[in-house]
């Protein structure tokens, strides 16, 4: 089978920003080409915004644009379904019904999607997933194996890199603001980074709270909830919990309107005293300009309270 020719496309938006390298060299070692849609912009928003419901949260109507971006670019759009990685270790239902909502919204395009499923408490893993995504391009299992473990051996190196670097930022003198957020929220161009953009500029160091050890961030995260159920939700508890005493402020960062960010970030301003906290909810009319005012009010206090300014 001639495999260079295929193409998969990569939505850049919710988990690309967590899977990019996994993903990357997967398909990179198969032998398949992949091609990622641009940056978020107010063209990708709008295209987005008119397939989604408007009771879809800002960050799938984001995806829905990057999709749409990469229709007819590609001979496949990678769509992956991630249920769950066990018990209490639930995605937010999106992820689970993302496959049958693309299908279902370019039901009239004439576009091919890959899909795969996690689902480890129905018995479907992440290697599973990747078995299925090999065999549906055509590979046999020892050929997708090897791409996987490469896969996973690339991206465990990426991320304790990533986690090492917040390791060092954290000892930097000065102000640093710990940023508790999903990673499509707080790394996306057009949402997010204005907020670490303006951190940075102010002379704050931005420390993320997703960015921790993870099997170590979970097991924290039952400091604040022994209940939380979702994945990304408890990595981000787990991670205010190992940093907030090294912090000077906490920022709240998530995308309108999010059931799970609703309700944990809710329960961190209850559970986490002593620390100034903003809570900054993005949506699609948000302008940086009301963001900037409201981040500068924020270090401001910081600065008063701390006798620095
Ligand atoms: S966790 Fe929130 S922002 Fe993320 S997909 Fe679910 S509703 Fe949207």
């Amino acid at each position: 089978m001639e495999t260079n020719v295929i193409t998969v496309g990569l939505p850049r938006a919710m988990l690309y920003y967590r899977c990019r390298t996994l993903w990357g060299v997967f398909f990179r070692e198969l032998g398949v080409d992949t091609v990622t849609s641009g940056p978020t912009d107010r063209e990708i928003l709008e295209r987005g915004s008119a397939l989604a419901i408007d009771e879809a949260c800002l960050s799938l109507k984001i995806y829905l644009g990057h999709v749409a971006a990469l229709v007819g670019k590609c001979d496949y759009i990678l769509v992956p379904r991630v249920s769950n990685f066990g018990h209490h270790r639930n995605m937010c239902t999106r992820f689970e019904a993302m496959p049958d909502l693309v299908k279902n919204v370019f039901r009239d395009v004439p576009q091919k999607f890959l899909t795969c499923s996690v689902d480890v408490l129905a018995g479907q893993d992440e290697e599973h997933a990747f078995l299925s995504l090999g065999r549906q391009l055509g590979f046999g299992p020892k050929t997708v194996k090897r791409a996987y473990k490469l896969a996973k051996r690339a991206e465990l190196t990426q991320y304790r890199a990533r986690v090492q670097k917040q390791e060092e930022l954290c000892k930097r003198e000065g102000l640093k603001i710990l940023i508790a957020g999903h990673s499509y929220v707080v790394e996306d161009p057009y949402v997010g980074k204005v907020v670490t953009d303006y951190l940075k500029g102010v002379g704050v160091t931005p420390l993320r709270a997703d960015l921790t050890e993870r099997e170590h961030a979970l097991k924290r995260s039952r400091e604040l909830s022994p209940t939380c159920k979702w994945e990304i939700s408890r990595e981000i508890l787990g991670g205010i919990a190992l940093r907030k005493n090294e912090v000077d402020g906490i920022i709240l960062l998530s995308a309108f309107p999010c059931g799970p960010d609703a309700m944990v970030n809710e329960l961190i301003a209850r559970r986490v005293k002593g620390i100034p906290m903003l809570n900054l909810v993005l949506d699609s009319q948000t302008g940086t300009a009301g963001v900037e005012t409201r981040l500068e009010s924020f270090i401001d206090i910081i600065r008063l309270k701390e006798g620095k300014l």
